[in-house]
C-alpha cells in the first residue's frame, strides 16, 4: 500500500508506510494518506472477534502497513499492548444505562493517546532500518497537554530518536503539566509557550519546513519527524479500536453482526474519528459519527454549515484537550471526500482567510454537536448519580452530544471515553460537589473517596516525582529551542 500526500495533485509522489511514519508530514505540507482503503467482510471481524487485542491490532494494521512484516507487526503490538502498560486491557467497554463507553484511558498515561502512541515509536524504530536511515529522528511535538505525555512516555529512552513537547502554559491541567515536567529519560525536553495550543502547532508545523532550521540539524545527523496526529503512524493504531469494540460487543452478545454501531467521539484535532470514519470506509458496520467539540465548537458549526471558519474567540475550557481551533486531520476527510485538488485549493484558502466553506451535505456520515461548560458539569454529575459511573470532562462532552443526538435516533450507542477522570479531578469534584483543596494529591484521594474507583497507579506516582523541566518561551522562541536541543 502507497501513501501521498493529501495536496499532491500530480498524484506521483508515493511513499511507502515506513516512509510516510518516518517523515510524519508530507514536504508539501499536506498529510500522507493511504492511496485506496483496504475493505473487510463479515469473516474478517468473526476471526478477529477471536482474537486478543494485539492481534487484532496486527491484523488491521497489516492492510496498511504492507512494507511490515505480520510478524514484526505481531511482536510490536505484543509489547505495546501488554497487561503492565494497560492494566485491565487496551480498550475494555463498560455499559452504562443504555449508552457503551469504550474506555481507552487505562495506558501509562491515564489518556486514549497511549493507544497510539505506545506504538508509533516502535514503528518508527522499524522505519529506521526499513528505509535504510542514517540519521536520527528528532520528534516535535504541539501538544494540548494529553498527546505531549503520552508521547514522552512512549519515545523515553528509544534509541535513535530524542523528543521535544510544547505545550500551552495556559492551557493545560495542573496535573498534566506535573505529568510533563517529570519526564524522565536522557532524549527528552519539555518546553512551555506563551499561548495556546494552536499557537504551539503552528510553531510546530513552521519549523517542519523551515529549511535552516533543518539544514542545521541535518548537520547533527538528526532529522525532524511528529508524533502528532498528522502521522500516519499515530492514525492507524486508532482505527484497530473501533473494530475491537465491535467485536467487544458481538462477543458479549449486545450486537449481532451487522447491526449499525452509532458512534460518538469527543473531537479536538480530529484523528479520533477520522480513525472511526476509516474503519466505517473498510466495512465496519458504523452508522453516525457524532463529532461532540466542547464550547470551542468550530467543527460542529462545520458539519452543520460546511463552513470551517477559525475567525472566532478562543476559550479555555474544563476540557482542555479539545480546545482546537485548527483540526488538523480534518485535511484528511476533505481528501477522502473530495480528492487532492479540492484538499489543496481548500488549504491555501484556510491558509490566507482563516476559513473556508465546503457544499453543505458533502459528509453525510458525520453530525456535529456542542456541549457547554454548564452542560459538561451537569453531565457529570448526572452519569454519577445515575449510574454510579464517573467520566472525565471530555468524555462528559461526548456523553451530552451523544444523548442529545439519541433524540433523533434510536441505534445503539459507542461513547469514545478519553480520559480518566483522574487527570482532571478538579473538574470532576466541581462537578461532582466534593469541597475543593490546594493540593493536587489530595484532590485525587478525595475524588477516589467519593466515587469509589481506584487512583489510577501512573498519577499516584507523580506526587513524589522530581520536577525536571520548567522553561517558557514566546512562541517565536520555538525554533531557536529545538535547535539548541538538536545540538551535539
Ligand atoms: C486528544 C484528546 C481528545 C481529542 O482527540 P482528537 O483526536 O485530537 O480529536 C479528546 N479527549 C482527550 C482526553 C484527548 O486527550
Amino acid at each position: 500500500m502507497n501513501y501521498i500526500s493529501t495536496r499532491d495533485t500530480s498524484k506521483k509522489e508515493c511513499v511507502s508506510s515506513a516512509m510516510a511514519i518516518k517523515q510524519g508530514i508530507a514536504a508539501d505540507g499536506g498529510l500522507f494518506v493511504p492511496t485506496e482503503l483496504p475493505t473487510i467482510d463479515e469473516a474478517f471481524v468473526r476471526e478477529l472477534a477471536k482474537c486478543e487485542y494485539h492481534e487484532r491490532a496486527a491484523k488491521i494494521l497489516s492492510l496498511f502497513l504492507t512494507d511490515y512484516t505480520y510478524d514484526e507487526l505481531l511482536k510490536v503490538c505484543g509489547e505495546a499492548y501488554n497487561e503492565n502498560s494497560f492494566v485491565g486491557g487496551a480498550a475494555p467497554i463498560s455499559k452504562v444505562g443504555e449508552n457503551y463507553f469504550l474506555e481507552l484511558w487505562h495506558g501509562p498515561t491515564c489518556a486514549f493517546k497511549d493507544l497510539a502512541l505506545q506504538l508509533l515509536p516502535r514503528l518508527l524504530s522499524l522505519s529506521l532500518d526499513k528505509t535504510g536511515e542514517k540519521g536520527d529522528a528528532l520528534i516535535l511535538v504541539a501538544t494540548s497537554g494529553d498527546t505531549g505525555k503520552a508521547a514522552l512516555e512512549g519515545y523515553c529512552d528509544v534509541d535513535r530518536v530524542k523528543i521535544m513537547v510544547f505545550y500551552p502554559n495556559d492551557g493545560v491541567s495542573n496535573m498534566q503539566k506535573k505529568q510533563m515536567a517529570t519526564q524522565k529519560g536522557e532524549n527528552v525536553s519539555v518546553v512551555a509557550i506563551n499561548g495556546n495550543f494552536d499557537d504551539a502547532q503552528s510553531g510546530v508545523k513552521k519549523i517542519f519546513v523551515d529549511k535552516e532550521t533543518i539544514e542545521k540539524l541535518s548537520e547533527n545527523g538528526y532529522f525532524l519527524s511528529s508524533a502528532n496526529s498528522i502521522n500516519w503512524g499515530r492514525l492507524a493504531p486508532q482505527i484497530v479500536y473501533y473494530f475491537s469494540a465491535y467485536c467487544d460487543l458481538i462477543n458479549e452478545g449486545e450486537l449481532e453482526y451487522g447491526d449499525i454501531l452509532n458512534v460518538t467521539v469527543p473531537t479536538g484535532n480530529f484523528g479520533n474519528i477520522l480513525a472511526g470514519y476509516i474503519a466505517k470506509k473498510m466495512g465496519l458496520p458504523i452508522g453516525t459519527l457524532v463529532c461532540a467539540t466542547n464550547k470551542n465548537n468550530i467543527l460542529a458549526d462545520f458539519f452543520e454549515s460546511g463552513k470551517y471558519d477559525k475567525r472566532r474567540p478562543f476559550y479555555t475550557t474544563v476540557s482542555p484537550s479539545m480546545d482546537i481551533l485548527i483540526s488538523s486531520n480534518l485535511e484528511r476527510l476533505l481528501w477522502f471526500t473530495e480528492g487532492s485538488e479540492f484538499t489543496k485549493a481548500k488549504m491555501s484558502e484556510f491558509s490566507e482567510n482563516n476559513c473556508y466553506e465546503t457544499e453543505k451535505g458533502i459528509f453525510p456520515d458525520f453530525v456535529g454537536g456542542t456541549c457547554s461548560e454548564e452542560n459538561t458539569f451537569a453531565k457529570i454529575k448526572e452519569v454519577f448519580e445515575k449510574y454510579g459511573y464517573t467520566v472525565d470532562p471530555h468524555t462528559a462532552v461526548a456523553a451530552y452530544v451523544a444523548d442529545e443526538y439519541k433524540k433523533t435516533d434510536s441505534g445503539k450507542m459507542l461513547i469514545v471515553s478519553t480520559a480518566s477522570p483522574y487527570k482532571f479531578p478538579y473538574a470532576v469534584a466541581e462537578a461532582l460537589g466534593v469541597s475543593e483543596c490546594a493540593d493536587d494529591f489530595e484532590m485525587l484521594d478525595k475524588v477516589s473517596d467519593y466515587t469509589k474507583t481506584e487512583i489510577p497507579e501512573p498519577l499516584k506516582k507523580l506526587k513524589n516525582a522530581t520536577v525536571r523541566f520548567g522553561k517558557t518561551v514566546e512562541p517565536s522562541k520555538m525554533k531557536d529551542e529545538v535547535v539548541i536541543f538538536g545540538d551535539r
